[in-house]
């Protein structure tokens, strides 16, 4: 049974405004909080405030909780490690985990032949060693990054330069890192290129990349690598269509650049697969991995092909990163994942999602767009089919409204609707969740229509 939602007191209730006062008054507010959400405690997909509310968790904070809160075998990797070693150090010395988890990320990665791991704390901080990597690996003959519009790759300065999906990311931070060139994302629903067929939005994309960046700007001989997210996040759950990353992959082998494959928010077994790319059945050079990765623990990794991982020693590292219990903990969700068919069920799940969310397309005029893979879904909301003009304001209330009656669950892009719960969320949570939600939608359907 699902013992969620339960709302006792409206939120924020008295425990979590006392917090809210004190974190407002001494944490910087450099971040958009997306409700006054409170955390006490998780479990599985439900997650409890302060005051005692529970809820069902569309978000995974953030894409990270795949095998959901406090699952019984992290807890007991982690009872394992306490006591035994907290730190000391893989930039200088050596751990059984973080071999163990490198031989297990190693075997699920999505290329062939000899590869290696690098270790950090962060999505930001993989980014920065695929950075490093690849240029490095040319040994700086390739300065040259491309990077998509609607771009999320993370804050520090590296992985900002290449990031692109809103002007505050930039903003005050100037310059950003050269030789760092943008591209139009193929966003079958809103082609760039102004086509509403996917297949020549994808063909326009690369053709961009081909004739006006390598013809126009730069020789392909100086680019080290295209970083891209084979399903953008934060710019919207956006999914390319099919012609795209094989495309991309052909341009990248014609001029000898390295391909970088952005899964800090689509992999571990987020889409259905262990790797979004995989759907598209494309090898990437260098993959880059954190959120799920040690189911909320400070990990990151960067799994490349052996000969192109050939940094030379002293040239990068980090103390923290490959954290032993960390490392432990990243050993056993991969073991979870595997073991409870966690990549079936956000298939199943993801499919069941969606086909409710078209449903309902059929009789809202506000649901504009339905996509995604396994349980990474976007809802674009609009409130003109014909314009697509996007309903910012009645998507802020859906959002709003959820967290109030039980739900949390927040947005990309514009105006769509992101979910993501954990990748063992059954159907009868999804149910109780969509109801309310779909209860709201149909509120704010009626209000635009009523405009
Ligand atoms: N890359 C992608 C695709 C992301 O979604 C994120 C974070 O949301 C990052 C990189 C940055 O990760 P982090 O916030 O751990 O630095």
């Amino acid at each position: 049974m699902v013992d969620a939602p339960l709302i006792k007191v409206e939120p924020p209730g008295p425990k979590a405004k006392e917090i809210l006062e004190r974190d407002e008054k001494l944490l910087m507010q450099s971040f958009v909080r997306w409700y006054p959400l409170v955390i006490e405690r998780g479990d599985g997909f439900i997650v409890e405030d302060v005051d005692g509310n529970r809820y069902i968790d569309f978000n995974s904070g953030l894409a990270v909780l795949n095998v959901g809160h406090n699952h019984p075998r992290v807890l007991n990797a982690l009872k394992e490690m306490l006591g035994k070693i907290t730190h000391y150090s893989l930039t200088d010395f050596y751990y059984r985990e973080a071999v163990d988890l490198a031989e297990k990320l190693v075997s699920i990665a999505p290329m062939g032949g000899d590869k290696k791991v690098f270790y950090g704390n962060s999505g930001a901080e993989a980014i920065e060693a695929c950075i490093k990597i690849s240029r490095g690996h040319f040994r700086n003959k390739r300065p040259y990054l491309i990077a998509f519009y609607g771009a999320f790759h993370g804050r520090t300065m590296g992985a900002n330069s290449l990031t692109a999906s809103k002007p505050v990311q930039h903003r005050w931070f100037a310059p950003m890192l050269p030789c760092v060139i943008h591209a139009p994302y193929p966003y079958p629903y809103r082609c760039p290129f102004n086509t509403d067929d996917p297949i020549e939005c994808g063909e326009q994309a690369l053709a961009f990349i081909e004739d006006y960046i390598l013809g126009k700007y730069v020789h392909g001989d100086e680019v080290a690598a295209i970083f891209f997210e084979p399903i953008q996040g934060e710019g919207g759950y956006v999914v390319p269509p099919d012609n795209f990353l094989p495309g991309l992959r052909k341009l990248a082998d014609e001029y000898g650049i390295l391909l970088v494959d952005d899964e800090v928010q689509s992999g571990m077994g987020r889409t259905g697969k262990w790797w979004a790319i995989q759907h598209w059945n494309v090898e990437p050079d260098l993959v880059a991995i954190a959120k799920a990765i040690a189911s909320g623990l400070p990990l990151s990794a960067v799994v490349g092909r052996a000969e192109i991982m050939d940094l030379e020693r002293g040239s990068h590292a980090t103390t923290f990163g490959g954290n032993p219990i960390a490392c432990r903990v990243g050993s056993e969700v991969i073991r979870i994942i595997e073991e409870e068919g966690l990549l079936e069920n956000a298939s199943r799940v993801g499919e069941y999602i969606m086909k409710r969310f078209r449903e309902l397309q059929d009789h809202l005029e506000i649901i504009g767009d339905v996509r995604g893979k396994g349980l990474m879904i976007g809802v674009e909301l609009v409130r003109n089919r014909e314009t697509k003009e996007p309903a910012k304001k009645e998507l802020a209330k859906v959002i709003n409204e959820s967290f109030k009656r039980g739900v949390l669950v927040i947005s990309a892009g514009l105006s769509t609707l992101r979910i993501a719960p954990p990748l063992n969320i059954t159907i009868e949570a999804v149910d109780k969740a969509f109801e309310i939600i779909e209860s709201i939608l149909k509120e704010v359907d009626k209000e635009v229509k009523a405009r």
